[in-house]
């Protein structure tokens, strides 16, 4: 590949709010179509808009944690462009006079960190829905229910140069937006959705290439195969010694391909104005410091206070605190067993993999954080095998039953009776005469196996030291 590519994101979040951003109707998702509507979020002449004070909260919050600057003055401007789902023939956004500018976000890909640059971050609101598939085949429909919720944009810099680093700048930015409880993050819903502009130019060119810009991807494996497929076509359009076209396109998922969606010259013009309905939005210095102090904590803090005060590694920290409400449940696990490393791994490894297989996340589980930390406990003081632990673990997460419960009913206790052990290894010892004389000819790696047969006998509910300790008695 003699190109390097150059990769910019544009990320729509919905904020938050119970109300829409210049109106009282709710946000609420799933309401039956056009039940959340008035006046003003349907476009009717000579209704006027009303500002949320909570959104703009919430934008500034989203600014103050990316780090941008919190502009004292911003303007609402006017998108003119007409659709169906755009009651009003114009979407107000903000456009020359932003409400956030130059932050940044950290990222790490492949063990390098990078920095980010976040261009801008300005409100917006959100135009309707047409509904296609509504039984009617000469008909399609518009839920106006969503027009004037409200959005912020976030454009980062061209500063990514992977699939995978757009990919973990998307994550990042949902994990912090989630983390100040400003969007749901819900990408299934549209509550979170990412535009990408890729260009190529040859490696260590200084100028950019003709971008196309990737519109609507709305999961970050779909944004990275986007993003990877686009690459390579653009690749080979250079390598024909074509030119690429600048336009829009849209990922499409079962055919694993962008498609044109529109060129340059079918490119809108906007002919933004300020809305003459709207006064510029002042956010005064006291309320943006009164918001900076509400801020909650953040994973990069999160991640340090773990390593400090529960001494984890830096890896396990940044892996538990990705995401909130896994960090969350590990710490109320700790409440229940203060036993740091030992919960972490039995989340990172066996919780994480069954989340991940079940496509399940971790607010969606029956598993209590004191079961999980309860059965921890058990194997901790010797009631259970670490084995065992992995059949009440599986048992925990199905059903939710208490581990007590679950032990008692499969009847699971580990066993401990010397005279009970010492059967069995007799047994053994008797059965496997070949496997004695090995180990005493000095092949005492055979060792492991009679630890395994023993337990393999007693249903792995032997206790494995004293498993251990009467096997090198009786074969020495
Ligand atoms: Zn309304």
């Amino acid at each position: 590949m003699k190109y390097e590519a150059v990769i910019g994101l544009e990320v729509h979040a919905q904020l938050a709010t119970k109300s829409k951003l210049f109106c009282p109707c709710s946000t609420a998702f799933g309401a039956k179509p056009n039940t959340n509507i008035c006046p003003v979020c349907s476009g009717q002449a000579g209704a006027l808009p009303v500002l949320n004070k909570m959104a703009v909260e919430m934008a500034v919050k989203s600014g103050l944690a990316l780090g941008c600057t919190i502009q004292e003055k911003s303007i609402f401007a006017r998108k003119n462009y007409f659709y169906p789902d755009l009651p009003k023939g114009y979407q107000i956004s903000q456009y020359e006079k932003p409400l956030c500018l130059n932050g940044h976000l950290d990222i790490v890909t492949d063990g390098k960190l990078k920095r980010v640059h976040i261009q801008r971050i300005h409100m917006e609101e959100d135009a309707g829905k047409l509904l296609h598939e509504t039984g009617h085949e000469n008909f399609s429909h518009v839920d106006l229910n969503r027009c004037s919720t409200p959005l912020i944009e976030i454009v980062s810099g061209p500063d990514l140069s992977t699939p995978q680093e757009a990919a973990d700048t998307y994550r990042k930015l949902r994990n912090i937006l989630v983390y100040l409880e400003v969007c749901d993050g819900n990408m299934q819903e549209g509550n979170l959705r990412c535009d990408a502009n890729v260009s190529l130019r040859p490696i260590g060119a200084k100028a950019f290439g003709t971008r196309s810009e990737i519109k609507n991807v709305n999961s970050f494996k779909f944004l990275e195969n986007a993003i990877a497929y686009e690459i390579k076509r653009q690749a080979e359009i250079l390598d024909g010694g074509g030119k690429v076209v600048q336009e829009t396109r849209l990922w499409n998922q079962a055919k694993q391909m962008t498609t044109s969606m529109r060129s340059k010259e079918e490119a809108h013009d906007y002919r933004y104005f300020p809305d003459p309905d709207l006064l510029p939005l002042v956010v005064d210095t006291l309320w943006i410091e009164k918001i900076k102090s509400s801020l909650p904590e953040l994973p990069e803090a999160k991640a340090e206070r773990f390593v400090s005060d529960y001494g984890l590694p830096e890896q396990d920290a940044q892996v538990l605190t990705a995401e909130k409400p896994m960090a969350h449940y590990f710490e109320e696990c700790i409440v229940g067993f203060n036993a740091p490393k030992k919960i972490a791994n039995w989340i990172m490894a066996e919780l994480m993999r069954e989340l991940k297989s079940r496509e399940l996340d971790i607010t969606q589980i029956k598993m209590k954080p004191n079961q999980l930390a309860h059965m921890v406990a058990l194997i901790e003081n010797g009631t259970i095998s670490g084995a065992i632990g992995k059949t009440i673990f599986m048992e925990m997460l199905n059903s939710g039953t208490d581990p007590d419960k679950i032990i008692e009913a499969k009847g699971l206790k580990q066993v401990t009776d010397t005279s009970t052990i010492e059967i069995v290894i007799d047994k053994i010892i008797a059965k496997e005469t070949e496997n004695v004389q090995r180990y005493k000819s000095g092949k005492t790696n055979v060792f492991g196996f009679f630890v395994g047969a023993v337990m393999k006998e007693m249903g792995g509910k032997a206790n494995p030291k004293i498993v251990n300790e009467i096997l090198r008695k009786k074969l020495n």
